[in-house]
């Protein structure tokens, strides 16, 4: 079940979708939601299912419109409280089968008060096969009244015979101008602390609303920088780094876990403007550290930064796999000490 969050931003892209699918009333029995996380998938689908079931004529035309609207039923969906919402989630690391079952069972039957029955599958790349299978007799003979949501990181990582009947919904990330604004709006900041937010951001305006507060935003511009000031001093043309700095920096990377996707994430954007900015200068995310990076580009090799970003690769699948963390780090600051 999944509360409703007003202050994320909707994907504009993906609402526009919908709409004009809602407004020809052509919404297929099944939609897959795809795109990275932290764009909306989740509030998107919540925001559609109260389109369908809204009690009030919103004349518009644009689902997003309906974000603030306090009719009866748009209320109990906005709260998680609607019975003919219902949520599917990874129990552990997969959707098992019985989930599967439960939720046939349940759609077998009449809604209970909605005009429309959502079912919003999330992380949909999680079903095991058994579940996959189970789930393609329901998308084969979908029930009345009823619609599937389905949310994945890329329609690949489902079974082709279960993204092909669903239609596809992508949700891009959104620009780092519009993030910029919307960071400006929120805390108040300067435009240039605003830029940096922007580029950590990544496209994800879930980044910036987890930053509860102005300290929440400080602090992530404060990460970035020692982040990138360390490994300027391990990959950089300056003195190199004695075996023991690194180290110490491994470490202390290691002990902040939750930081860690975050702190990955900043170091691979650095990374990839060093190789950007030898083709494609304009290109570059990091764009408030222009010299910086294009002085350190002329000192690195294509070959040397791609294994660097290989590097940087192989310990966010790390951390992905529950390795030993502090190992992983290790391995990955040494990889970034220039040869
Ligand atoms: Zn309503």
């Amino acid at each position: 079940m999944s509360e409703f969050n007003p202050d994320r931003l909707l994907n504009v892209k993906a609402l526009k979708q919908l709409s004009v699918l809602f407004n020809k009333g052509a919404v297929p029995h099944a939609l897959l939601f795809s795109g990275y996380e932290g764009l909306g998938k989740r509030d998107t689908a919540v925001l559609f299912a109260m389109a369908c079931n809204c009690n009030k004529s919103q004349g518009s035309g644009n689902i997003a419109d309906i974000i603030d609207c306090t009719c009866r039923s748009c209320n109990k969906i906005r709260s998680g409280n609607h019975p003919d919402i219902h949520w599917v989630e990874p129990s552990g690391t997969f959707i098992k089968i019985d989930q599967i079952r439960e939720l046939c069972e349940a759609v077998a039957m009449k809604p209970y008060e909605a005009g429309m029955r959502v079912v919003i599958i999330s992380s949909a790349q999680n079903m095991n096969i058994e579940a996959s299978n189970s789930l393609l007799k329901l998308l084969e003979e979908p029930p009345q009244k009823t619609i599937l949501i389905l949310t994945a990181i890329q329609a690949s990582d489902l079974l082709p015979t279960i993204f092909s009947r669903c239609q596809t919904v992508h949700f891009t990330p959104v620009s780092q101008d519009i993030i910029k604004s919307a960071a400006l709006e929120k805390f108040n900041i300067s435009p240039d602390e605003a830029e940096i937010i922007a580029v950590l951001s990544q496209g994800s305006l879930s980044k910036i609303n987890a930053c509860k507060n102005i300290k929440g935003i400080k602090e992530l511009i404060c990460l970035r920088n020692w982040l990138l000031q360390m490994c300027c001093e391990l990959t950089g043309n300056g003195a190199r780094v004695s075996m023991e700095t690194a180290l110490a920096f491994a470490e202390k990377l290691s002990k902040d876990k939750k930081k860690l996707p975050d702190s990955l994430d900043i170091i691979t954007s650095w990374l990839r403007d060093i190789m950007v900015v030898k083709y494609q200068p304009d290109r570059i995310i990091n764009k408030d550290l222009f010299q910086n990076i294009r002085l350190i580009s002329q000192n690195l090799s294509t070959n040397s930064l791609l294994s660097k970003l290989d590097v940087l690769q192989a310990a966010q699948q790390g951390l992905r796999t529950n390795a030993n963390i502090r190992l992983v780090m290790e391995i990955m600051v040494l990889g970034l000490i220039k040869e």
